[in-house]
């Protein structure tokens, strides 16, 4: 691995995060980088591997650690503590990126794009067109897949100008109808059924930390709440398990109603009551029902954070 380039995205990698990763490793191929290398920080979920056996695509190869040195370059993602091992002693070459910068620096310059669009991939799609590199059918669809996981169809409150043009004309590269492709896609990641409680509450769980104080915002997406309420029991007890390992202050596992556009939130550990000051609601059973709350970058996570 001395002379490649590593790219990935962050650990529990969502459909961003890969594809973003392998559309980055090809338009930078497209521009004469021939030892770029997508990489993933984890298991791929269900969602994504709609996307990928949609391609005929594998997935690509598992990384846990760097080596100091190591050259980077990060999508979908910059806080170290969502990063791969190692990543504080990397050498960083570049961030694609559509968060918060937080618990993020480095020793050497860097190229640093970030802009608030609702996903990685439309940031890359913009990329594309300005240097007039053409899209083809692959990253088209790799695209397309990410911005409508990210925005749930367009229907997250992240969703920007930007994302909707870029779909748009993703979509017709890959061929794809977007209601259709969109819907197949979103339903592929919402079967749970074979996943255990640790699994679950670990599928797209972000770890955070505020001046110490740790805490992580879980997101499980669904098309029935109340079926994932069945487990209400078991998961608050592998919630409780994270927290004792971890350390954690806070737990919140959103499950997420992809159709409707709601969240039943699920909230434990001390801070628990952070929940009841940041929506103004109380907790009942440990639960609260946010309605038209779907997106954690946007809606969970500034008023979180604010009140911890
Ligand atoms: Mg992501
Ligand atoms: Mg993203
Ligand atoms: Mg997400």
């Amino acid at each position: 691995m001395e002379n490649e380039v590593l790219i990935f995205g962050h650990k529990n990698p969502d459909t961003d995060s890969i594809c973003s990763s392998l559309v980055k490793e090809i338009l930078n191929k497209k521009q004469g980088c021939k030892n770029c290398k997508a990489f993933r920080l984890g298991e791929i979920n269900k969602e994504t591997k709609y996307a990928l056996d949609y391609l005929g695509l594998k997935a690509p190869e598992l990384i846990e650690s760097v080596e100091e040195g190591q050259e980077v370059i990060m999508v979908d993602h910059n806080e170290f503590n969502q990063s791969v091992q190692g990543i504080e002693n990397a050498k960083i070459l570049e961030v694609v990126d559509h968060h918060r910068i937080s618990n993020f620096e480095t020793s050497e310059p860097l190229y640093y794009t970030a802009k608030p669009f609702g996903c990685t991939s439309t940031i890359l799609y913009e990329e594309f067109v300005e240097k007039n590199i053409e899209i083809e059918k692959t990253e088209a669809v790799l695209m397309a897949s990410a911005i409508i996981s990210d925005t749930l169809l367009l229907k997250s409150p992240t969703t920007t100008e930007h994302d909707i043009k870029a779909l748009n004309e993703l979509a017709k590269i890959a061929g794809i109808d977007i209601q259709k492709y969109g819907l197949d896609l979103l339903k592929a990641g919402t079967d749970l059924d074979d996943f255990s409680e640790e699994q679950l509450i670990n599928l797209d769980a972000k770890s955070l930390d505020k001046n110490g104080v740790k805490f992580v915002i879980a997101q499980v997406n669904t098309v029935s709440i109340d079926d994932v309420l069945k487990r209400q029991e078991k998961l608050e007890n592998a919630i409780n398990n994270t927290i004792k390992e971890k350390g954690l202050s806070l737990f919140v596992l959103a499950i997420t109603d992809i159709l409707n556009s709601n969240s039943e939130i699920i909230a434990l550990g001390e801070k628990a009551n952070v929940i009841e000051k940041a929506f103004g609601k109380k907790l009942e059973n440990n639960r609260v029902f946010l309605e038209g709350v779907v997106s954690r970058k946007k809606q969970l996570l500034p008023p979180i954070d604010k009140n911890i």
